[in-house]
């Protein structure tokens, strides 16, 4: 009996999760993410992975983000045929976002070859909408805490991670009584909507995300912010433009609206959810009673939304969201993407930014290259879909919300730990926040750590 672990991805960066556990002859992938970000990176995407996708026995997913999801199509188109397990919430969120993928890749592809920009790799889709389809009959759908079978006499069950609706870790044993615990994105203590991550007491392995392993979130109160934002609003009867992902973010801030409603501490507006993908996970979250928080069950066993709040509007058709162009304010506009690099929020922008009356509302982290990362610099004009734009809006941002937790948290998390993993293995992180994550486990705790390079293997004895 020999097993062991590959890191093809998510290896000194954020994106690409993929986990390779060998157990004898039989191949395991745990995550099968999408490279994002750089060229570099997404070149990454047309790279083969080191065992030929039909030779895989079994695929584990532990939460529905493009970084650990997106690369799934493509592994089905190449070959992979078997089971693909994950969460009930997971699938229903793979159902949406792995077509709009597909359909995206097209685009962009369409795009490259009309306008001749980039290279050989952006003119033809990684996958197509029909190939994202293809692959959801594989999906299998697994409960949290209860054993599952996998090949090679190993099992394994999922546990809460707290990090999305349907979030896990996965909980791997092997024949000879190891186990490795992958925690895929470790979650948030005391956020809404969905359940705090589990405490985990023992594992052998760790695998442990390190995307702010050297930060700490703001404290700054997100209700506070967003009232004051919503009174200047109604003020300036203008537009509030919230450019924001249509997983997670999204239902944040509608309960955080819900919330400022029942406490009085904003008035009734109009509020348009302009994304057919956020309406959809939207329903999906309220459906999902299992998954959420004790208050959340409360409140929908009483028969209200703690995600609809007063004045709220739902469209998902191209003329209704065109039709907001021309619509007086005050009007709240929640939008993706959430970086503003692509999606209906651009066309908002492209309409409402030379407006003074304008507040634009980033909700989350601003990555370099994008547009929201240049009017959160202060950016005078902007390019978009061939105009040059002044910006007069005023840009504002709230910081306090994050799906990931930070290294308080982290190390928080890790103290529910009895005895020492023999390694924990930091992954999912620039290199900056692997060691500045690393060095705090050493110095707290005194574990064993180790930072996987792609390609790394390492056995598990
Ligand atoms: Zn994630």
């Amino acid at each position: 009996m020999a097993q062991s672990i590959g890191f093809y991805g998510a290896a000194e960066t954020v994106t690409g999760s993929r986990h390779l556990i060998s157990i004898d002859n039989k191949k395991v992938l745990v995550d099968c993410g999408m490279f994002q970000g750089s060229r570099e990176l997404r070149d990454r995407n047309w790279e083969e992975l080191p065992v030929p996708p039909s030779n895989l026995d079994a695929v584990i997913i532990t939460h529905a983000h493009l970084d650990h999801i997106g690369w799934i199509p493509r592994l089905v188109a190449e070959g992979y045929e078997g089971p693909i397990y994950a969460t009930k919430a997971t699938i229903e969120l793979c159902k949406i976002s792995l077509p709009d993928s597909g359909r995206l890749q097209e685009e962009d592809a369409h795009f490259s070859n009309k306008h001749g920009t980039g290279n050989h790799h952006s003119t033809v889709p990684l996958y197509t909408e029909k190939d994202a389809y293809q692959c959801l009959k594989w999906f299998k759908h697994v409960e949290y805490n209860h054993w599952h079978e996998l090949p090679g006499r190993a099992q394994f069950r999922f546990h809460t991670a707290g990090h999305i609706l349907g979030s896990a870790f996965a909980e791997i044993v092997f024949q000879d009584g190891t186990n490795l615990l992958m925690s895929g994105d470790l979650g948030r203590y005391n956020t809404p909507i969905i359940k705090d991550p589990t405490a985990i007491e023992f594992a052998d392995y760790l695998v442990i995300e390190s995307t702010y392993g050297d930060r700490l979130h703001s404290h700054e109160d997100p209700l506070q912010k967003i009232a004051s934002i919503i009174h200047d609003t109604m003020e300036s009867g203008g537009a509030l433009i919230i450019p924001s992902f249509a997983i997670g973010r999204t239902q944040e801030l509608l309960y955080y609206f819900r919330v400022l409603q029942d406490q009085g501490r904003i008035p009734r507006i109009p509020i348009y959810i302009d994304s057919p993908m956020a309406v959809s996970v939207t329903h999906v979250y309220e459906a999902a009673k299992e998954e959420l928080d004790e208050e959340m069950v409360k409140s929908v066993e009483a028969g209200r939304s703690e995600l609809e709040p007063e004045g709220i509007n739902f469209v998902r058709d191209r003329e209704t969201s065109k039709a907001l162009n021309s619509q007086r304010g005050p009007i709240v506009i929640v939008s993706g993407s959430g970086m503003a690099n692509g999606g209906r929020v651009t066309h908002h922008l492209l309409h409402r930014l030379p407006n003074p009356n304008t507040i634009v509302l980033f909700t989350g982290y601003q990555a370099e290259g994008t547009l929201g990362r240049r009017l959160i610099e202060g950016a005078k004009e902007v390019h978009l879909h061939g105009e040059v734009v002044d910006v007069r809006a005023r840009i504002e941002k709230v910081n306090a919300l994050s799906a990931h937790a930070d290294q308080g948290e982290i190390l928080k998390w890790l103290g529910n730990f009895k005895k020492p993993p023999k390694d924990t293995f930091i992954v999912h992180g620039e290199p900056v926040a692997q060691e500045a994550l690393q060095s705090k486990i050493v110095k707290d705790f005194g574990w064993k750590t180790t930072i996987p390079k792609q390609a790394d293997e390492f056995d598990l004895a």
